[in-house]
């Protein structure tokens, strides 16, 4: 499997592997498992988070295409659209982004968080559509715009989810499983947000292609599960298919929770806020409300439901998204 991903083009934009450790005060307060955190919001690049990995793929095969543009597109807050700008300004390439208004009403170009990147980075151009299914097309038409000048863009989808920048969580399933290994720790779970789907699947695929049986539970931040799970076997078939795994992927693989979603997309629980609240006052570490927040809800709803046994060892992925977290400091100041 590594042979076939030594062969396609890769950027660094982090110095080596991202620290795993574990949460003693945390698993302590909660009497389960013991906790260990995967910490992939200091990866590289502006501000950190799981998008990072999935550009060092997509971004090399954007300069090996001679584009001189990034275009992708994202929520208002999207941590994938600050990172794929910081990656454009690194390598010396500009960047347009769509964002998607999905509360009608909720685009505030003066708004801090992750918007305030967009402008300190210097985005060359932000359009805001008010449909998430614009922004392909909006996409489109900003390539056809800069090919029109004689200029070239690179499109990037949602999350940097396709099966190219799925390659980055392939990767960073093995650089786990060895991480354990020289702690001397078995995993007994993993558990990640899943978005659009890319670090998902790319941890399936990853932990299968190796023969690694770690289940990975993705906790749902804007799907009900029954749209989650076929959305996450699908990339995750077909990031197999391109690391050439014949060996099938059992069904009850793909495991996706949507029960601490919430009215939907980045609109806040309870749960989550708790979450966010604990992991800054028992471990000092950030989450974010859109993500990070919900997963760790998610794991904590799981712990007190009895699914994990007391000397069992259970990975949290952290994906990032700690710049979203001063968007809306009214959601966390009570
Ligand atoms: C994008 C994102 C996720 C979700 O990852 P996907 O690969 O889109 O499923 C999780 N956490 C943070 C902070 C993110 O920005």
């Amino acid at each position: 499997m590594m042979n076939q991903l030594n062969t396609l083009p890769r950027r660094r934009y982090t110095a080596g592997p991202t620290p795993l450790h574990p949460l003693d005060r945390l698993s302590d307060t909660l009497g389960g498992p013991r906790i260990f955190m995967k910490r992939d919001d200091a990866l590289g690049l502006t501000g950190g988070g799981n998008k990072t990995r999935k550009l060092e793929f997509l971004v090399a095969d954007a300069l090996e295409a001679g584009a001189d543009t990034l275009i992708t597109t994202g929520a208002i807050q999207s941590n994938h659209c600050r990172l794929t700008l910081a990656a454009a300004v690194q390598e010396g390439l500009q960047c347009r982004l769509v964002l998607q208004e999905r509360v009608p009403g909720s685009y505030d170009p003066s708004a801090s968080g992750n918007n305030l990147l967009y402008h300190l980075l210097g985005a060359e151009e932000i359009q805001v559509v008010d449909q998430i299914d614009k922004a392909p097309e909006a996409m489109e038409a900003m390539a056809r715009a800069l090919e029109a000048q004689g200029r070239k863009g690179y499109v990037i989808p949602t999350g940097g989810s396709n099966p190219l920048g799925t390659m980055g969580y392939v990767l960073c399933a093995e650089e786990v499983a060895s991480q354990a290994l020289d702690q001397g720790l078995r995993i007994d779970h993993l558990v990640c947000a899943s978005g659009s789907g890319g670090t998902h699947a790319g941890l399936l695929a990853g932990f299968h292609a190796t023969r690694r049986s770690i289940p990975v539970t993705g906790i749902s931040v804007s799907r009900l599960r029954d749209e989650q799970e076929p959305l996450v076997r699908d990339l995750t078939l077909e990031s197999l298919g391109r690391l050439g795994v014949k060996e099938p992927l059992p069904g009850m693989a793909v495991r996706v929770r949507d029960d601490f979603l919430g009215a939907g997309y980045s609109l806040p629980t309870p749960e989550m806020v708790e979450a966010v609240k604990l992991l800054a006052r028992k471990e000092g570490i950030l989450l974010d409300p859109v993500y990070t927040g919900k997963a760790m809800s998610g794991l904590i709803g799981m712990i007190r439901e009895g699914r994990f046994q007391e000397e069992e060892n259970v990975v949290f992925l952290h994906t990032g998204g700690g710049p979203a977290l001063f968007a809306d400091p009214d959601l966390l100041l009570s």
